[in-house]
């Protein structure tokens, strides 16, 4: 797997999630408060740094080099990753807390029931 030789800026990173989330540049521009050419230029730098020919192939080359990762609610394994990067876990509405307080009570009653 080919890593991009240059790091992304928090801008570029936050704008390439919006564009793989399939937001226009338009939204894009008006979420972030900078014009829909500022979006483009911001496009421009993304494709420069990841050797990519489209905004398409842009999301797709940052997937493979985990730049993006799936992210993944509702269970256990969502709210680690919630965690790992640094949010509240218990402040996600898609699922997580309900997925983490089922998960903790299988657990006790499997701990239940290996000791009796
Ligand atoms: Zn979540």
């Amino acid at each position: 797997m080919s890593r991009p030789t240059r790091e992304l800026s928090a801008r570029q990173l936050d704008v390439l999630k919006r564009i793989a989330a399939g937001q226009s540049w338009a939204q894009i521009g008006s979420d972030l408060d900078i014009t829909v050419g500022g979006v483009g230029s911001i496009g421009k730098q993304i494709l420069v740094k990841l050797g990519a020919s489209s905004s398409a192939h842009a999301v797709h080359l940052a997937y493979q080099a985990g730049i993006l990762r799936r992210e993944r609610h509702g269970d256990h394994a969502g709210f680690v990753a919630h965690v790992r990067r640094g949010e509240d876990p218990w402040a996600c509405e898609q699922g997580c807390p309900e997925g983490e307080r089922a998960y903790r009570t299988q657990r006790r009653n499997q701990r239940k029931e290996n000791a009796a």
